[in-house]
């Protein structure tokens, strides 16, 4: 398989070449040119287990690494507690119930977000590649977060030899739990630097530094390269394809469908990473009806779905779901690629049309092409906290901000349509990670601190708090610099340590 970039099709690489440069050098993403010449017998994958799943997805796609060191990554990053996987329940991704949809749970992982899926196996898939390519280079990874792919990129990577971590997170754009989780981290090869500017200001600044020629050259003489933690990395995006088989496998099983009937699914969405892995594991054969692009009020995904202009000149508002607060989502990018029949030049004039802009417009064809697949709706602020309440009050299940998001416009989704099409929804955090804003939905406001609002929430709601969670306020806090968006380059020197 090889990896090209989106922007031009002469950049070609092996796909551990494509993890661990992490971005094309000309700021296009690597893409598997050839994703829907993979058919993956639906009737052979359902009789899998997760492991199983992800050794046959991550095996026809990382087609340099051995058939050993797909199973060494998978068993390191899989296995359950007792073989020294990375996931605090026996199950990496169970699926359950959430009124008449279902609910696939995707935060039992380290940092209780979905992130810890494929940042778990990043790692081990960077390390592995560079033993491959015979690569002495010291990694140095460059993260930007709205949240939660911080923490979890910081945990998967802290202490992993011949790496460095770094990760810039929008200072006002966080909850209170997940900044906590990153201040406190650990390890001698972490650094974290709160950004004083939005998401999209760390993603850009971040995207710069890293695909600025002389910094890299400059880097490489010192024996260093960068890379990225972020889903521009394919390294991110493949281990999320196999969640969509083993929902679909759970939905066999318990007899929702049989084997090659179609199910939906619904994404909250905001860099288009998640929803982006379902295409593909559509495009490898799983049967997938529609794909449900849910956006909070940052809803540029949602006016481009329906109608073919991407438009980012707006402000962007901060929201219960800040994991989901982006204007500029850089995955789409591969699906223009895929939904233009792989044009490379095509992406090319988009892609300069935004960064020039603020806008494109696609073709017809493109977006028929995408209509064909994707459905998009968004929830306010409002409708997330009546969505939150429905699912507790009415079917018993407490979700977190983002999942509400989903939930609302899965049920907009089927009023519209009549779809009936079994449905599952992905569930992307823990709602403990967004704990006040959970509970002030659900119990009305309180005297409490951000922390205490874990507390009360399990009170209320007789659930536990999730193990990472607890006593993170008693933690020390071990990162505490502010810096200005023109300041990135002297931090990114600190975190290569030249
Ligand atoms: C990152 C994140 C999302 C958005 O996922 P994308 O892959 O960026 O679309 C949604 N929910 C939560 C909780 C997240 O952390």
């Amino acid at each position: 398989m090889i990896y090209e970039s989106t922007r031009n099709k002469e950049l070609r690489v092996s796909a551990s070449e494509a993890v661990l440069e992490g971005i094309a050098p000309d700021s296009g993403l690597y893409v598997p040119r050839n994703i829907s010449g993979i058919n993956l017998d639906i009737s052979q994958m359902v009789k899998m287990d997760y492991r199983g799943m992800a050794r046959e997805v991550l095996g026809r796609l990382f087609t340099d690494y051995s058939e050993e060191d797909i199973a060494y990554c998978v068993a390191s990053a899989y296995g359950n507690g007792v073989d020294g996987g990375k996931f605090y329940t026996n199950e990496i991704a169970p699926v359950s119930r959430l009124g008449d949809s279902y609910m696939l749970e995707l935060y039992h992982g380290r940092t209780c977000a979905f992130k810890d899926v494929a940042l778990s196996i990043l790692p081990l898939l960077v390390t592995t590649a560079k033993k491959m390519n015979n690569d002495e280079t010291e990694t140095i990874i460059l993260t930007a977060t709205s949240g939660d792919t911080g923490k979890a990129a910081l945990e998967g990577f802290k202490d992993v030899p011949g790496t460095r971590i770094g990760v810039f997170f929008p200072s006002e754009g966080v909850s209170a739990v997940q900044k906590a989780q990153m201040v406190t981290q650990t390890g001698n090869n972490t650094y974290v630097y709160a950004i004083n500017g939005n998401f999209d200001d760390a993603q850009t600044a971040v995207k710069t530094v890293f695909t600025n020629n002389d910094v890299k050259e400059s880097l490489k003489k010192e024996g260093k390269a960068f890379s990225s933690a972020n889903s521009i990395n394919i390294g991110r995006l493949v281990p999320q394809i196999v969640y969509y088989f083993y929902a679909y496998k759970c939905l066999c099983d318990n007899n929702t469908v049989s084997v090659g009937d179609r199910v939906n699914f619904v994404v909250p969405t905001g860099n288009f990473g998640n929803i982006l892995a379902g295409w593909c594991a559509r495009e490898m054969g799983l049967p997938v009806g529609k794909l449900i692009c849910a956006s909070n009020s940052n809803d540029v995904l949602t006016e481009f779905i329906n109608t073919g202009r991407y438009n980012k000149k707006r402000s962007l508002i901060l929201t219960q779901s800040p994991s989901m607060d982006i204007l500029i989502s850089s995955n789409l990018e591969r699906l223009l690629y895929y939904a233009s029949g792989c044009d490379n030049a095509y992406v090319q004039s988009l892609m300069k049309d935004l960064a020039r802009k603020g806008e494109y417009t696609v073709t017809d064809d493109v977006k028929d092409e995408i209509s064909r697949v994707f459905y998009a709706g968004s929830a306010d602020e409002t409708e997330t906290c009546d969505a939150l309440r429905k699912a507790f009050y009415d079917h018993g299940r407490l979700i977190d901000t983002h999942t509400a998001v989903a939930y609302k416009v899965y049920r907009d989704y089927r009023e519209k349509t009549g779809d009936v099409t079994p449905c599952v929804v992905l569930s992307t955090a823990s709602p403990f990670k967004f704990a006040k804003s959970v509970y002030t939905a659900l119990f009305g406001e309180t005297e409490a601190d951000d922390f205490e609002y874990l507390e009360l929430l399990s009170e209320k709601t007789g659930e536990k708090i999730p193990e990472p969670l607890n006593g993170l306020k008693e933690r020390p806090v071990l990162h505490n610099t502010l810096c200005e968006k023109d300041e990135i380059m002297s931090f990114v020197n600190t975190v290569a340590g030249v």
